[in-house]
């Protein structure tokens, strides 16, 4: 790994919710088990190249926690020094969207640069973001602090498509948020899409079944051509399924906490 535009990718487990079911996380077709328990993993990803450290989501803390009462193992800018992460040089967080689970850890990343995309941010400042099937997806403190950033110019909001750093690219895609964005990130295997929220388990992407919770269904189900269509690896990575750790090898001491995707 000596180019800088090849990465390597790994996924950071730092909770889960083990009280979801089916029915919580897929739309139709009739004759789904909605009753049957599915188990949801919380992830960050490290977008690694010499000598620096990308990451995207930062997802939630435990005071935030404390709230919503899911399983949390400990806070994600604390769970990626298991391998080696410093949070506080860190130059780049993309942040997929701005629900709870993706944004609620940026301090100790203190002199990053949040990536968010122009849509993301102007909906959850917007006329609908109070509405009770949007709001119940944030944490009011989380806005907040996306305004200040963007205040301090430490927010770079994205229209559309953009280049990270070197072989790391972020894409509007849509669908479970008006402005969520897929990332693309190039690897010794190909292009690889990490699709965060774009697809919350293999199966949304592999069978082609959208996601319960959604702003546009039809943004969805184009958002699982798009990352078929770029990743030239064959790798779509999906943002909160256990069969992470069957799919990928763990990094070894970190078992159940970290594998590596590429
Ligand atoms: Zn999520």
């Amino acid at each position: 790994m000596t180019d800088p535009a090849v990465h390597e990718i790994y996924a950071v487990k730092y909770g889960q919710n083990l009280t979801g079911l089916r029915g919580h996380y897929f739309m139709g077709p009739d004759g789904d088990p909605h009753d049957e328990h599915m188990q949801l993993d919380y992830f960050v990803w490290v977008i690694r190249s010499p000598g620096q450290d990308v990451l995207l989501d930062a997802g939630f803390t435990a005071a935030t926690n404390a709230r919503r009462g899911r399983d949390h193992w400990e806070d994600p800018s604390r769970a990626v020094t298991r391998i080696g992460v410093d949070p506080a040089s860190v130059p780049f967080v993309i942040l997929s969207h701005l629900h709870y689970d993706h944004c609620g850890d940026l301090d100790p990343f203190s002199s990053a640069t949040f990536v968010v995309q122009q849509e993301e941010v102007a909906f959850w400042t917007g006329p609908y973001a109070a509405r009770g099937e949007f709001a119940r997806y944030v944490e009011l403190e989380d806005i907040q602090r996306i305004v200040r950033l963007n205040f301090e110019r430490r927010l770079l909001q994205v229209d559309g498509a953009r280049e990270v750093v070197d072989g790391v690219w972020v894409q509007r895609v849509g669908g479970h948020t008006p402005g969520l964005q897929a990332t693309f990130v190039r690897t010794a295997q190909g292009i690889v899409a990490l699709a965060s929220d774009a697809s919350h388990f293999f199966e949304n992407v592999e069978q082609d079944r959208p996601f319960a919770v959604h702003a546009d269904v039809v943004d969805m189900y184009r958002t699982f051509d798009t990352m078929n269509a770029r990743a030239t690896s064959g790798l779509v990575i999906a943002g909160h399924d256990p069969a992470m750790f069957d799919r990928f090898p763990a990094v070894p001491g970190h078992e159940g906490h970290v594998v590596r995707i590429a």
